[in-house]
């Protein structure tokens, strides 16, 4: 497995392709703002996952959900960052979950494994960037902060 350099506007064209489907099942809105000129060096198949991964959370909260469904997604650029938000509607996720949230095995499905985010927070520390989970009564927010690919710079 090879880093390669990938412009992040087009794998999210590739991964609203994918998920496409299952946002029509569930009636989510998606919004999607992300600058065109975002290019990161890394293992795209892992960060394709990650992007996955926490949409279809995000949609497993929504498909719960009577109230206005919406994912919001924006990347941008920040000094030698890139900042990807993706968020939710939905309750406030509480303090003590969410302490743990990236740990293995935390889970709030019958059949959840508790990996999905342990994974996803593994593969961004590979790429030397961060994953945060913020959550309040009307959005929950997950921020990835990954360096620019020094092309970019
Ligand atoms: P799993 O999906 O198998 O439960 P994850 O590691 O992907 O495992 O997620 C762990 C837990 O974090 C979930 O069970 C859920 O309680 C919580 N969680 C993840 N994403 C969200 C979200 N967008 N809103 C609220 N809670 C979330
Ligand atoms: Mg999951």
């Amino acid at each position: 497995q090879e880093k390669t350099l990938f412009n992040v506007h087009d794998i999210f064209d590739q991964i609203i392709a994918f998920i496409y489907p299952r946002l029509l099942e569930f009636n989510v809105e998606l919004e999607r703002r992300i600058d065109r000129d975002l290019y990161i060096e890394g293992y795209v198949e892992e960060f394709r996952q990650v992007i996955i991964n926490i949409i279809f959370n995000a949609i497993d909260v929504l498909a719960e959900q009577e109230s206005s469904s919406a994912i919001k997604v924006k990347g941008y650029r920040n000094e030698d960052s890139i900042v990807l938000t993706i968020s939710n509607t939905g309750p406030k996720i509480p303090d003590d979950l969410l302490a743990t949230i990236f740990e293995p095995f935390v889970t709030t499905k019958k059949s959840g494994t508790g990996l999905g985010l342990y994974v996803c927070n593994d593969i961004i520390k590979k790429h030397n960037g961060k994953l945060l989970c913020t959550s309040n009564d009307e959005w929950t927010t997950f921020t990835i902060v990954i360096p620019i690919a020094s092309q970019e710079l």
